[in-house]
């Protein structure tokens, strides 16, 4: 695509301020993410303070340009970065990253939109602290808060809604009027609590500045194993015994298909395949985490004997059992998205369900795949503890590209609507954005997106905030 660049860099300077307009020649940088066509920015700021980024907004609003909030750019849905139009305004929260306040005692932490999760738990570490959000990229807290990050250990710590105590929001009206709610304290309900509003709209109620979150103890010892099975079908079976097993201990329940392994042992010759027989059909990691110390509970032991007597279930079809140190476990884990990527286009679904109903989808929509889109490879993985599935297809890259951005879409659009019919969601984690604009129109009831374009339209008057709705 060539690039229109219609306006000098001159005049965009003079309108944003010289300060704030990042160098022409690193706007490739913010116009390209995960998964998604890289855009074309009318122009990208980076403001260094929240002053500056309500210039920012102020100058949107009267110039009615649409702006796209970005923080860490780890987005999956396509919402992080403008469209090919040219039009968009890229505000990075990159140069936002003030530790507004920290407290060890309380465990809260009020940190501006751009600090880096990493940020937050290097802080937090020497007094115990951390947030208990597990993923493997390294997002923003602006782009937590907005799109309300899951991750692996949403089991025992929840996601970024149960971390967040209060928000500071820029609305997009012609003040760029500032709100600010940042509680110090973890029980406040003088406010209504319309922060929680914000965690998970992908932006478009408003631009977090700032946040207010609490804080979760570190925990002293870890016990990580991989269990594999024969068929999937006892899933629902095994995440039931684990919940009651390990009670609170339990913080992590991961599913790697046999697709997702495959692909980290064909891309990582550092990684080895667990298991002595080969690649299981499905293999779960479990993890446990306490912060009582290893001298008062030895976690190792208790997760072995505990899933010494699952093995023996036969109801669980247990194939085998490897107790991994976390390192190499969430090692294998974590490797799969880069592996996906190596070996081919990824077309990424994230879905959760019922779990009972989990299994059976997952094979329904197996053998419907081979049937029918015989090119897509079936590298499934995900949260399956809470019934998180990335649904995850790769399009070889040796594959011949005719035709099938229309199979993509019916296959993705049938895919959501058999989820949404077994009462999942078509969006478990990631958010709202282009990449599911469409099915969003079509499967959320209309009432509800009246409901939500009457809330926006106070807000943000002339609709030019994020790309997380359609427009
Ligand atoms: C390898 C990999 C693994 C991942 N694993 C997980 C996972 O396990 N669980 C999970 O939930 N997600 C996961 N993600 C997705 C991603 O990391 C999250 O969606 C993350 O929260 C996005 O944060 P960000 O700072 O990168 O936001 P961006 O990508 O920059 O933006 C995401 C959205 O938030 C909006 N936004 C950003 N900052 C602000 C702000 N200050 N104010 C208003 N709106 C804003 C953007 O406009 C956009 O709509 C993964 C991504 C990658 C690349």
């Amino acid at each position: 695509m060539t690039k229109n660049r219609p306006v000098p860099l001159k005049i965009l300077m003079k309108a944003f301020g010289a300060e704030i307009v990042v160098d022409r020649d690193r706007w490739n940088e913010f116009e390209s993410g995960w998964r998604c066509k890289p855009g074309n920015a009318f122009c990208v700021v980076a403001p260094r303070n929240v002053e500056e980024l309500r210039s920012v907004v102020r100058k949107c609003v009267a110039d009615r340009l649409p702006l796209v909030p970005q923080g860490a750019l780890t987005g999956l849905v396509g919402a992080s970065v403008p469209d090919d139009t040219g039009t968009m305004v890229v505000v990075s929260t990159q140069r936002l990253k003030s530790v507004r306040h920290f407290s060890a005692c309380d465990g809260i932490i009020v940190a501006e939109s751009g600090l880096r999760l990493s940020d937050v738990n290097a802080l937090g570490l020497p007094h115990g602290l951390m947030l208990g959000i597990d993923l493997g990229a390294d997002p923003s807290i602006g782009g937590m808060v907005s799109t309300n990050t899951g991750g692996s250990r949403l089991l025992r710590y929840g996601g970024m809604r149960q971390h967040l105590l209060g928000a500071e929001i820029i609305l997009a009206d012609a003040d760029a009027t500032l709100i600010t709610h940042l509680p110090l304290v973890r029980k406040d309900n003088s406010h209504i609590g319309w922060s929680n509003l914000v965690a998970g709209a992908g932006g478009s109620f408003g631009f977090v500045s700032a946040a207010s979150i609490a804080l979760d103890p570190v925990p002293a010892q870890q016990a990580t194993a991989l269990i594999a099975l024969e068929t999937l079908d006892v899933l629902p079976l095994l995440v039931g015994r684990l919940r009651m097993t390990y009670g609170e201990l339990l913080s992590a329940c991961e599913g790697m298909s046999s697709g997702a392994i495959e692909a980290v042992l064909r891309h990582r010759a550092d990684i080895r395949q667990p298991f002595a027989f080969g690649v299981p059909n499905y293999t779960v990691l479990v993890e446990l985490s306490t912060s009582v110390e290893p001298d008062m509970l030895d976690l190792d032991a208790l997760l072995l004997s505990k899933l010494a007597s699952m093995f023996d279930d036969a109801a669980l079809a247990i194939s085998d059992i490897v107790v991994a140190p976390p390192e190499k476990a969430w090692g294998l884990r974590h490797a799969i998205s880069a592996a996906l990527a190596l070996d081919g286009d990824v077309i990424g679904l994230d879905v959760s369900l019922p779990l009972e109903q989990l299994p059976a989808f997952r094979e329904r929509w197996k053998a419907r795949l081979a049937a029918e889109v015989p090119w897509a490879r079936l590298c499934d993985f995900g949260h399956c503890g809470d019934g998180g599935l990335h649904f995850n297809l790769v399009r070889p890259h040796a594959t011949a590209m005719s035709d099938q951005s229309d199979s993509i879409q019916y296959i993705r659009e049938a895919i959501c609507r058999e989820v949404n019919a077994l009462e999942g969601s078509f969006s478990a984690e990631h958010g709202l954005g282009p990449a599911n604009a469409q099915i969003y129109s079509a499967l959320i009831p209309a009432c509800e997106q009246k409901f939500v374009r009457a809330m926006k339209s106070i807000v943000d008057p002339y609709a030019l905030l994020s790309r997380a709705l359609p427009r």
